[in-house]
């Protein structure tokens, strides 16, 4: 979708909640808006949505051909210098009284703390909310976008035999997977996770000194940033030669869980369902309190985002709802496992956008 529409509907659903201006500082939801992927700094850059006016972005002076080379050139671009003040500038274009303002979700607290001083009357709200209905249903472009990320991340994972070898430490391992993440064509290295033999069973392990050893499982989960903005993020486990046979019974309870859970994947369906379907798997087997966490997230721009597949959400699945199916058995002191795909809601049913396979991979 143009992102000019996208900005309609943000300036729409505030003004349907009497929000009088959303203010978005550089994170997920700017470069959502406006295309402008700009660097978290301690000087102000933002787009301003007034409810019934038109947008507009203030960015500091050096800032400005950064600004102009992305798609938010079209937008007005107003820009303060060093001895300015960028909040009174902000605030000498929002015209009347504004009694509620929305800040984006992730703008630093010393931000929003300036804005409300600059008007102590003026409620503020997170901004959040006004995105979440049209960030979490992808459209076409969206899906393609994070089905080439899907692509990206399965060569990488496909390259795991050159890397992944007994007598490396998981930080070797890490770093060479890295190298790969960028050469298949991220932007930006988001996570990598090589969690090796009893580390496994810490489901966001950082890769250590512990030396690979054979026999061992390791999970390995990683991600990153497109070009175009969407992330990737897929999980698959590796044995190092023979896994011991309690690994391997464990894991083939994981992989029909996580079979389970993506073949309950359609529209109509809630978000618990999903989690349901995988938890009860894996409870069946007796092994569910070793499943430590919630199935899936939502993935577009940010790597977690809505919707949340976990117990008590009942967000009604649609199209174009993109999120991981991810269960994991973790068995503190011995081993894990984790086996994750990025999904489609589509029209009928859901579709895989990671398709390397499901099998406990012996290297
Ligand atoms: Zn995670
Ligand atoms: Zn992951
Ligand atoms: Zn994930």
């Amino acid at each position: 979708m143009a992102l000019a529409a996208r900005r309609r509907r943000v300036q729409e659903a505030a003004a349907a909640v009497d929000v009088d201006v959303v203010l978005v500082t550089p994170g997920p939801d700017l470069r959502y808006l406006t295309g402008y992927d700009a660097i978290p700094l301690e000087r102000l850059t933002c787009l301003i949505l007034p409810a019934d006016a038109e947008p507009l972005l203030v960015v500091p002076e050096l800032e400005r051909p950064a600004a102009e080379a992305t798609p938010a050139a079209e937008l007005e671009i107003l820009t303060w210098s060093e001895t300015d003040d960028p909040v009174a500038l902000c605030l000498s274009r929002l015209g009347g009284e504004v009694t509620r303002m929305a800040v984006d979700d992730r703008m630093w607290a010393e931000k929003v703390l300036r804005f409300r001083d600059a008007l102590p009357g003026t409620a503020q709200v997170a901004a959040g909310h006004l995105l979440t209905e049209q960030r979490m249903r992808k459209d076409a472009a969206e899906v393609e976008h994070l089905a080439l990320a899907g692509a990206a991340i399965d060569e990488v994972h496909s390259r795991m035999g050159e890397w992944l070898r007994p007598g490396r430490t998981e930080h070797e391992v890490s770093v060479a997977i890295e190298r790969g993440v960028l050469a298949s064509g991220h932007q930006r290295v988001d996570f990598v996770i090589v969690a090796s033999g009893p580390n496994g069973a810490s489901p966001h392990h950082a890769p250590s000194r512990r030396i690979i050893a054979p026999g061992d499982t390791v999970v390995v989960d990683i991600g990153g940033t497109m070009p175009s903005g969407y992330c990737s993020d897929s999980t698959r486990t590796y044995a190092i030669g023979q896994p011991s046979a309690a690994a391997q019974v464990q894991y083939d309870v994981l992989q029909r869980a996580q079979q389970e859970a993506v073949e309950s994947v359609r529209p109509g369906v809630t978000a618990e369902s999903v989690d349901a379907a995988a938890r009860d798997v894996i409870d069946d087997a007796g092994m569910g309190h070793l499943f430590v966490h919630r199935t899936g997230h939502g993935i577009g721009v940010e790597t977690h985002e809505h919707p949340y597949i976990v117990s008590g959400n009942t967000q009604v699945l649609g199209q174009g709802m993109v999120f991981s199916v991810e269960p994991g058995i973790y068995d503190p002191g011995r081993q894990g496992a984790r086996i994750e795909d990025i999904v489609v809601v589509t029209e009928s049913g859901s579709r895989r956008l990671n398709n390397r396979p499901h099998e406990l991979v012996v290297l």
